[in-house]
Parts: C-alpha cells; sequence; structure tokens
C-alpha cells in the first residue's frame, strides 16, 4: 500500500551484476569499464584532496570546470552556453535525468520516450504522476517512424525524452530525424531532455548530432551528459546538464534540495583534466578498437551482430541459437557459459522480445578475449 511504484523492481543491471558474480562469470551486462582511467587524473584529484578542498563546491558547480564543459560544447557543437548560469554539475546522468524529469513534469503530463529505453526515465517520470507513451525502434534497425512519434504529441505532451547515441541498441540519430523532430516540436511549449551521456562514442567517422547544434532545438532542450562515460570513471558519479537560463533556473530549484552540490575535488581534478582536448578526443578510436575486436571474434558464431553506431555497447540478435526468450537465454548464457549480458526485453515495457541481447565491450582485452572464447563456439 505504501509502494509508489509497486510495478518496479531491482534494475536490471543490478540483478545481471550479481548473476555473474554468483556465477563467476564474465561481466560483460552492466555497462562500465574493467580497467583504471588515466592515473593523471587519479593525481589530480589526490592533489585537490591533498590541498584541502574537501568541503561543499557551490550548488551549481565549481566554475572552472563549467568553464571547461562550456569550451567543450561550443567546440564539438557550435553551441554557445554560459557557464555559470547555464550549465549544472550533477551526481552523474541519471541524478540530471531524475532532476530535469522532477523539476518539469506535473501530473498527467505526457511524456514520449523511445524503446528500446533506458530504465530510469519511465518510472521518474511515473513517480512525478506523468504519463509516458512511447514508440518501439525495432531490430535490426531501430529506425524512427516520425509520423507514428507526431501522433503521440497532444495537448498535454510535456516532454520528448531522447538518448543519443541509444543505449543500449547503439543507434544514432540522423539528420533526417533531427529535421522531423524540430517539425515536431515547432510551434509547442514542448520541452526536450537529451540524454547524450555516450556523445563521444560514435564510430566510422559518423558525427554525433547533439541537441544544441540547432537553435530550434537547444532553447527547448536540457542536455544530459556523464563524466563517468567519457573519462572512465563511472563510480564518480558526476556528470552535467546544460540548459538556457530558463530551464536551468527551475532546474536548480530541485537540484539544490536533491543533491545540493557535488563532489568538489573530482570537479576541480576533471575541470584540470579537461584543458587538454586529447583526453576525450581520441575516445571513439579506443572504443572503436574494442567494438571491431568483439565483432571479429564473434564473426564466425551463430550471432546476428547488429549495427553499432555508438555507445559502448553491441546488440546481438540469437535466434540461430536458442529460441528462449532473451531473459531466459542471457540467464542460460551467463550459467552455462558464464558471460553475463542484459535482455533487450529490459528495455521494454511490454518487454518485446526479439531474441536480442546487450554486450558492453567496454573493458580490457583480456576480459574480451576471454568472453569471446566462450561465445565464439555458440
Ligand atoms: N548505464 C549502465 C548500463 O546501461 C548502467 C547503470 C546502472 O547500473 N544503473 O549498463
Amino acid at each position: 500500500p505504501f509502494s509508489k511504484l509497486s510495478n518496479v523492481g531491482t534494475t536490471i543491471f543490478s540483478q545481471m551484476t550479481q548473476l555473474a558474480n554468483e556465477n563467476e562469470a564474465i561481466n560483460l551486462s552492466q555497462g562500465f569499464p574493467d580497467f583504471m582511467p588515466d592515473s593523471e587524473l587519479l593525481d589530480h584529484v589526490n592533489h585537490f584532496i591533498q590541498k584541502g578542498f574537501n568541503q561543499y563546491a557551490p550548488m551549481g558547480g565549481m566554475i572552472g570546470l563549467k568553464e571547461e564543459i562550456a569550451r567543450k560544447i561550443e567546440n564539438s557543437h557550435q553551441a554557445v552556453y554560459h557557464p555559470d548560469s547555464e550549465i549544472t554539475i550533477t551526481a552523474g546522468g541519471t541524478q540530471a535525468i531524475f532532476t530535469t524529469i522532477a523539476t518539469f513534469v506535473k501530473k498527467d503530463d505526457e511524456v514520449i520516450i523511445f524503446e528500446p529505453a533506458y530504465d530510469c526515465y519511465e518510472p521518474t517520470v511515473e513517480l512525478f504522476g506523468g504519463i509516458v507513451k512511447r514508440f518501439e525502434m525495432k531490430a535490426p534497425d531501430y529506425e524512427i517512424d516520425w509520423s507514428v512519434v507526431k501522433d503521440l504529441v497532444s495537448e498535454k505532451t510535456k516532454m520528448i525524452i531522447l538518448n543519443n547515441p541509444n543505449n543500449p541498441s547503439g543507434k544514432i540519430l540522423k539528420e533526417n530525424d533531427i529535421q522531423e523532430l524540430i517539425k515536431i516540436v515547432k510551434d509547442t511549449s514542448i520541452l526536450i531532455l537529451s540524454d547524450e551521456v555516450y556523445e563521444n562514442i560514435v564510430y566510422d567517422g559518423k558525427e554525433h548530432l547533439s541537441i544544441c547544434k540547432h537553435p530550434e532545438l537547444k532553447e527547448r532542450s536540457l542536455l544530459v551528459a556523464s563524466f563517468g562515460k567519457l573519462f572512465h570513471v563511472t563510480g564518480w558519479k558526476i556528470g552535467y546538464c546544460a540548459a538556457p537560463k530558463a530551464l536551468t533556473d527551475e532546474f536548480r530549484k530541485i537540484h539544490q534540495f536533491n543533491v545540493f552540490s557535488v563532489n568538489t575535488p573530482i570537479q576541480l581534478a576533471l575541470a584540470e583534466y579537461m584543458k587538454n582536448d586529447e583526453h576525450y578526443l581520441g575516445l571513439n578510436r579506443f572504443f572503436q578498437e574494442k567494438r571491431d575486436f568483439l565483432r571479429q571474434g564473434l564473426a564466425q558464431s551463430s550471432f546476428e551482430l547488429l549495427d553499432c553506431e555508438g555507445t559502448y555497447f553491441q546488440a546481438l540478435k540469437y535466434d540461430k541459437i536458442s529460441d528462449r526468450s532473451d531473459f531466459d537465454f542471457a540467464q542460460e548464457l551467463t550459467v552455462t557459459h558464464k558471460v553475463a549480458s542484459v535482455p533487450f526485453s529490459s528495455f521494454y515495457k511490454n518487454k518485446l522480445n526479439e531474441n536480442v541481447i546487450r554486450l558492453c565491450f567496454a573493458k580490457k582485452q583480456e576480459t574480451l578475449e576471454r568472453a569471446i572464447e566462450n561465445l565464439a563456439k555458440l
């Protein structure tokens, strides 16, 4: 009787990681690197802790870090955000997403999401009384039919949540998608929450089209990004939200009571580390090698490798191997073949099963080799 989210259990990432640990399986389920971040970054953290920067940061974040973020966004997307009034440092991408939804979604507001969807969107909208309208992107291409999306829009639509590059499918939005989106939101007051935590992980020379590139979209958007993904430090739980001042002012009203401010020495360390653009410009190449290694290793198997344009997740269709549901197959793979994955159905409200699982390849070479050894024979 006291549950506000009676249909929600423990997240699939925690479940699969636990199953992996119990079975001593190689954990390619939850998305996190199993290698060390750059020691230079760690040295910066140590330096600032030792120097005595151990008390509260300003509520919106340390100015040096916000300036570096503004510089990165401008260099990458030619979009200008005022560091002090339009960028807020958050305790990770998920907190930025939660706070955005908490700030703007009221009872009976409608929010459009695209599935397969990252697992926090829907419960958070529900928590604030919002109603989710969903478009299901499907294997193998995960294309969006914008005419269907247009039909989901009503007077009550408050927000559209995008995740580009998309976790788990690895799909990125194309210019055509962006143009269709512009047509849909034009002359409405719909807000856009754009989860771009994998923005620097896009492959094969393709371009990440950030929501902030187009002024018509930027003015109504909250752009969320994550240092966990950028610098291999998911456990530091630090990210940011960039949005026009009017939206940021509202966002911070909630942010100040949600976390108030985030980790001071880590903000200072990140600001120092970001002065060198090379620290993130090589990320595509770094992960593309891992993606290609995994794909080559599984090329002779009976798995069908779906396209991976971005993120550090590879989607695999396994219908030539088993006809079990993706959830059962993922369990079996963990227990019998000692590789943990995430079943795609967990990213769909209606548990759409297309016999697809997700593998995380943000892993050291040796981990990928062991996983390939176990999977390549299937
Ligand atoms: N973003 C990570 C993933 O998709 C997981 C984060 C989490 O465990 N909540 O696997």
